[in-house]
């Protein structure tokens, strides 16, 4: 059972959906349709809960986030936001209504490089939300910089130097403080640590999942990696070519996955312990969103493909098999999950 199961959930997001248009090439760039990049997702997110949001470039995982967030605007869909007793629809609301939610909802970005202003010393690029928000001004703005500083890391003496004084895992620190200075409710930390080292990513991972359980964090942490996401996550929604194909808690996706999309992400990961390998391996390039293959837009890439997965796209459906009482816990998007489906061969 996840954290915060017995509770409403902090956010719903249903039937989201996201849509860019494509332009024409040459000269005028006319409008010449649309690409659906994430395409009728929902899920639960619980209070004190961590969901990953596992899969390759392209999979739609950074645009759920960034919508959920309001960095971009949904095409369709709802994402229902639980703040100060009320449930609010964050993809309907204006820019204005939807600025004073903004400090409970923060983003921890990628990359530790670009993402802090250079000519601003640690104690102000920590402090800035504050003051743009307006709350917390002179020594209690002083106080509460120092104590996340704490938090994080880092000693007394940084506060006043730049960032180019510090190392990669130390700037992903400051931009980790930078959004939970806020105390927010939702953090979205996007591929938070792709751009590290891995020794340092496992530093970085450990200050995350302990601040998740100081701050009680409900966050969505984003990730190309299933291996990243093991250690911090309580759920994973494993995504390919903007849908979920596989959902469940990181033990169940861990001991027993059940799409072979998850079980290739598996595979790519190098595990020194040959009992722990699996041998899945998927050929081919990532479906493009652009022109998405027919059926399940996994098959032309599955090694198990058969003769429905061509016409007829798979819905998230309960895990075959699942132990009573624990229906709904997993879910698969897979042919092979339908008993339904006759299994006859290409
Ligand atoms: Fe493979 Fe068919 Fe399952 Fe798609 S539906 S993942 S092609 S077995």
């Amino acid at each position: 059972m996840s954290p915060g199961d017995a509770q409403e959930p902090l956010l719903s997001v249903r039937h989201l959906s996201k849509h860019f248009p494509v332009r024409s090439r040459g000269f005028l760039q006319k409008a010449a349709g649309t690409i659906c990049v994430v395409n009728d997702l929902s899920f639960d997110l619980h209070p004190g809960e961590t969901l990953g949001l596992v899969g390759e470039s392209g999979s739609g995982k950074t645009t759920v986030a960034r919508c959920i967030l309001r960095a971009l605007t949904p095409t369709a869909g709802e994402v229902w936001f639980r703040t100060n007793g009320r449930r609010v629809d964050l993809a309907r609301l204006s820019d204005r209504a939807l600025k004073p939610l903004r400090p409970a909802m923060q983003l921890i970005f990628q990359d530790p490089y670009s993402s802090l202003n250079p000519r601003m010393t640690v104690s102000q690029i920590v402090g800035e939300p504050l003051i743009i928000h307006q709350l917390a001004k002179g020594a209690e703005l002083d106080d509460r910089v120092a104590d996340m500083l704490l938090k994080i890391g880092l000693k007394p003496e940084h506060r006043t130097r730049y960032p180019h004084a510090f190392s990669g895992g130390q700037r992903q620190r400051i931009g980790i403080a930078r959004a939970l200075i806020m105390r927010p409710s939702l953090v979205v930390a996007d591929e938070a640590v792709s751009a590290l080292d891995v020794s340092v990513q496992a530093q970085v991972l450990n200050l995350l999942k302990d601040l998740q359980e100081e701050f009680k964090l409900t966050c969505i942490f984003v990730a190309h990696n299933l291996d990243v996401i093991r250690h911090v996550c309580d759920r994973v929604a494993v995504m390919y070519a903007g849908r979920i194909v596989e959902l469940g808690t990181t033990a169940a996706l861990f001991k027993d996955p059940r799409h072979p999309y998850t079980r290739a992400l598996h595979s790519a990961v190098p595990r020194p312990d040959p009992d722990q390998r699996m041998n899945f391996e998927i050929i081919g390039e990532a479906a493009d969103p652009g022109s998405l293959p027919s059926g399940c837009a996994f098959h032309p890439r599955c090694p198990q493909c058969f003769a429905p997965c061509q016409q007829h796209r798979p819905e998230l459906k309960p895990a075959i098999g699942e132990a009573a009482g624990q229906t709904g816990d997993h879910l698969v998007a897979c042919h092979l999950n339908d008993e339904a489906c006759p299994k006859e061969t290409q």
